[in-house]
């Protein structure tokens, strides 16, 4: 994907010790996209994506780069803001929007958890940075700008407080951690496949065309490719049930299938592994 980088008053590529990150900014249809994520030896770690349209910020990066973050919120300020979901590489700067004057809109559900924020494990620390406290308050159906109306969709599945944002007039639609990719080979422990699916379902039968997704940004064809997302899912599901009929383990299904457990399942303790999506496959 060719990025059209809108301002250069951050660095693509800033080395601080012997880690590499990106902060990049780039225009999409009057959406300012900014990209950033830390890099080890040259390999991008989990980026994410936030998003700035008609004062309104949709996401809040990763506290990994607040610092930066605040620097391009003091020349752009939004003045309101909404988070999809409250998990740290989404809501973890809650504390700046507060010191922006901003109490950030998200799902009720996710009012306690950003107020008081759990101890992450190290590897997400290490990739998002840890989140802060702060205040946040309930969404409502509808979020207004001075020239958007965006619906208010509720999407659980890959966590139960998640919300997408829904532009029927644009075409957009801002889907949080609900895409990230067609094709995927890992799933958190905690996350609820049956209620991924019903959500891509559901989200594919909306009319938009481009889609907003928090770590690999926009993309066009949006339902064409949460329909693909969908189609993936069902298959693999197919073929793990088939597999275990015939007697195979879950070890072995899962090596099968999506080949060995690898440095994710590793770092992150089996929080985030093949194993948990193929038992999540097989319990659907
Ligand atoms: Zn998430």
């Amino acid at each position: 994907m060719a990025y059209v980088i809108i301002s250069f008053t951050y660095s693509k590529f800033s080395v601080k010790k012997d880690v590499v990150y990106i902060f990049q900014l780039f225009d999409r249809q009057g959406v300012t996209c900014i990209k950033m994520g830390r890099t080890v030896l040259g390999r991008a770690l989990r980026a994410t994506c936030c998003f700035l349209v008609d004062g309104l910020a949709v996401e809040g990066g990763s506290p990994y780069f607040k610092t930066k973050l605040n620097t391009f919120y003091q020349e752009n300020k939004p003045h309101q803001a909404v988070f999809t979901h409250g998990h740290e590489d989404h809501a973890g700067n809650v504390d700046l929007f507060n010191k922006l004057g901003i109490t950030p809109y998200v799902h009720q559900s996710a009012i306690n958890y950003l107020s008081s924020p759990p101890v992450i494990p190290y590897y997400r620390r290490f990739v998002w940075g840890a989140p802060a406290a702060g205040q946040s308050q309930a969404i409502g159906d509808i979020i207004e700008t001075a020239k958007h109306t965006f619906h208010v969709v509720d999407t659980p599945g890959h966590s139960e407080d998640h919300l997408c944002l829904y532009d029927e007039k644009e075409g957009w639609l801002f889907t949080g951690d609900l895409y990230v990719g067609e094709r995927i080979f890992y799933l958190y422990k905690n996350e609820n496949l049956p209620k991924i699916k019903e959500t891509l379902k559901k989200l594919s039968a909306l009319d938009f065309s481009t889609l907003f997704c928090s770590h690999r940004g926009p993309l066009q064809k949006g339902p064409e490719a949460l329909t693909r997302k969908l189609l993936h899912l069902e298959a693999l599901e197919e073929e793990a049930k088939a597999l275990q009929l015939k007697g195979h383990s879950i070890p072995h299904i899962t090596k099968k299938l999506l080949g060995k457990e690898d440095y994710m399942c590793f770092i992150s303790k089996g929080e985030f592994s093949k194993t948990a999506l193929v038992t999540a496959l097989l319990s659907t």
